[in-house]
């Protein structure tokens, strides 16, 4: 397991949605939403303590991406063209990997960031001998690749995600 500094978290609610803000709000965030019948908490995910027992179960094209290491054709994704403010956190383990502030048009099909979470991912050689992968440094599922000397954005660094890798959690306008 990497770095577990992050100063996120985030509420899944039994509806289904989430909140994603900064710990200093938690306890306030945690108050205003336990009263609501609608909004119980069904967990307060800190994804530094989630284990493997914790995991979303993935659909067979998930499956393929993340555990597999499959790649989505491109412009196939969800969030291909999405530019909503918010965060990217991992599909299976819910860790935070993306600030939307980091996503950019790259115009190549994916989810592009030129910048992760720190310590969020981890880079290893890809099989092709050629690429880097990148993987979720909380479960190791499977995320793209990134790639540098493109000098598409100014920090040069382009992380192609699969979107079913990802699912987007918006910011928390209180956090
Ligand atoms: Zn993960």
């Amino acid at each position: 397991m990497a770095s577990r500094m992050f100063h996120v978290y985030i509420l899944e609610l039994d509806n289904g949605s989430y909140y994603v803000g900064h710990t200093n709000n938690l306890q306030r965030r945690l108050q205003e939403h336990r009263p609501k019948s609608h909004a119980l908490i069904s967990s307060v995910v800190y994804w530094s303590i989630m284990s493997s027992t914790h995991f979303h179960p993935l659909t067979p094209e998930e499956e393929r991406v993340i555990v597999h290491g499959g790649t989505e054709p491109p412009g196939s994704g969800e969030y291909d063209a999405f530019f909503a403010d918010g965060m990217y956190v991992c599909r299976r383990c819910s860790a935070p990997l993306f600030d939307a502030k980091a996503k950019f048009d790259a115009g190549c099909g994916w989810p592009s960031f030129d910048e992760e979470m720190p310590g969020a991912v981890t880079r290893i050689p890809d099989r092709d001998g050629l690429r880097t992968e990148i993987r979720c440094a909380s479960c190791d599922g499977h995320l793209g690749h990134v790639f540098a000397g493109e000098n598409m954005t100014a920090k040069d660094t382009r992380h192609c995600v699969n979107s079913l890798s990802l699912r987007f959690v918006p910011r928390d306008q209180a956090a």
